[in-house]
């Protein structure tokens, strides 16, 4: 049996990854030069609870969020996956926010979350002496945080072991149906025969679907900004901070992320559905999430912040997660990922395996599954990204594990999101340009040929001079 999975973010990657386990020829699809570049690039990057969704209304995200929180806990040391398992407090600044947080706590139960309870002001400030107002705060020992490109390509490496062929720079572009029958992708890259195609396109899921001819849900962005502070910038939390939520978001989250640093964000914007690649901040929204963060945390100053991003939340039009077999026998929708997606991966994962199950699909497992991986050892050597003391070797590897599954395209990224050289104080200004070098000689290319993020966006272009100074 041939399995098609389109798109390799979190959940097509969780997908891939998991059906490895079986003897069937599985194949990932993905339009970008490397894995992880979609929606699961920019995002809080939580391991959510599951107390945010309300059964009755969304009971597939319910369910599934609390389901995926249990599994990355395995996944994270199966995999090697950089993790803080810090817990959270939702926190009530006034009193009219207190009811509220019973009302979490009611739902987190009903779904399933273990180990939740109401703090009183003292022992909130107890773990959390610098917050700034606090009535009560809902403590949420479960919640972790991960990053995401790093587990997207932790997933994709185990995946390649275990017999995944990926294909990148490789662009769906139709499904062939005949007979009520899926028969394959056509893509720019030519043809893929598939018994099964899984779609799991993030915010263009929508657009695949309709390619097999389906078309009853809609996905639209729902923009959300960040700030990241350099990183001796604090006060810094311990746990990661929620202010009490709205019906639309979950609100400002101010945390320590995985890599050390301080970060704010995001807030909720809608976006018309023909602006999925609007990846822009602003003025305007930076500001609000400083506002926002600012009511319960002390920032430092804005001069402190090393970077903005923003993200784009695929938002389905009713709400909840798509993951259904469609009646085109072998098109399996997995659409409309929006939080707590990143969560909910791995139950996603094991929710398409069933379906496939249910379909008829054998499942033979391998005699020979590989459940680990290891992550990119530190070794000695010369230090390429000073921020982050990120040496040579690390680097090299890196190149290594991207050609390993399949990337074609030397990009700085690709070697940041492996090693995070480039992502210190300094942004790359220093080591930019030797991350490129190293790239252009295991590429064996010039080195103006060397990305940013992909093709178009090559060094090259502009100030040649600036890469061949030495
Ligand atoms: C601001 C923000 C904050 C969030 N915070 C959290 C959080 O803290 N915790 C949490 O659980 N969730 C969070 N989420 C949600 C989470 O990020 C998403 O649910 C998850 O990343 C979606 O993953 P995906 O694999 O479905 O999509 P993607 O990562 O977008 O993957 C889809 C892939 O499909 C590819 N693709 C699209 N069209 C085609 C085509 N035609 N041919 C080939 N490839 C194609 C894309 O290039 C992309 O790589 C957040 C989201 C945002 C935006």
């Amino acid at each position: 049996m041939r399995v098609a999975v389109v798109g390799a973010g979190i959940v097509g990657a969780s997908i891939a990854r998991e059906l490895s386990r079986y003897e069937l020829e599985v194949h990932l699809v993905e339009r970008e030069a490397d894995v992880g570049w979609g929606v699961s690039k920019a995002n809080t990057g939580l391991i959510h609870a599951g107390y945010d969704d309300d059964p009755d209304r969304f009971p597939v995200r319910a369910r599934l969020c609390v389901r995926g929180n249990r599994i990355w806990h395995e996944w994270v040391d199966e995999l090697d996956i950089p993790h803080a398992w810090s817990g959270a407090l939702v926190v009530a600044k006034e009193e009219s926010e207190v009811k509220r947080l019973e009302g979490l706590l009611r739902r987190g139960e009903r779904n399933g979350v273990p180990e939740l309870r109401i703090l009183e002001r003292e022992e909130a400030l107890s773990m959390e002496p610098d917050l700034r107002r606090v009535e009560a705060a809902l403590y949420a020992p479960t919640v972790g945080q991960i990053s995401p490109p790093q587990a997207v390509i932790a997933l994709v490496e185990n995946a390649v072991d275990n017999g995944v062929k990926v294909h990148l720079e490789t662009e769906v572009r139709g499904v062939e149906v005949s007979g009520e029958r899926v028969r394959g992708l056509r893509t720019s890259e030519g043809f893929i025969e598939a018994d099964v195609v899984i779609n799991a396109a993030g915010l263009h899921a929508d657009d695949v679907s309709r390619m097999a001819g389906i078309e009853y849900f809609e996905i639209r962005p729902r923009k959300g900004e960040y700030l990241i502070f350099d990183e001796d910038a604090g006060p810094k939390p311990s746990r990661v901070l929620f202010p009490t939520p709205s019906e639309k978001s979950k609100g400002v989250v101010v945390t320590t992320e995985v890599q050390g640093h301080l970060m704010v964000g995001p807030n909720a914007q809608d976006l018309p559905k023909e602006e999925k690649e609007d990846r822009s901040t602003t003025p305007e929204g930076l500001r609000e999430v400083y506002e926002k963060a600012s009511e319960i945390w002390p920032l430092p100053p804005l001069s402190r912040v090393i970077r903005t991003f923003s993200g784009l939340r695929p938002e389905p039009a009713g709400g909840d997660f798509v993951i259904r077999a469609e009646d085109v026998w072998g098109f399996v929708n997995v659409a409309g990922m929006r939080s707590p997606g990143l969560t909910a991966a791995p139950a996603v994962a094991k929710e398409v395996v069933r379906i496939l199950g249910e379909m008829g699909t054998e499942l033979r497992e391998k005699p020979r599954w590989r459940a680990r991986r290891k992550g990119i050892p530190r070794a000695g050597g010369r230090v390429i990204c000073r921020c982050n003391l990120v040496r040579e070797p690390q680097i090299r590897e890196a190149i290594g594990r991207m050609r390993r599954v399949g990337v074609k395209t030397p990009s700085v990224d690709s070697v940041k999101f492996r090693t995070s050289a480039t992502a210190g104080t300094c942004q790359g200004s220093f080591c930019r340009v030797e991350v490129a070098k190293i790239l252009a000689e295991e590429f064996d290319v010039p080195l103006w040929e060397v990305t940013l993020k992909g093709r178009g966006s090559e060094l090259g272009v502009g100030d040649v001079k600036v890469l061949l100074r030495r």
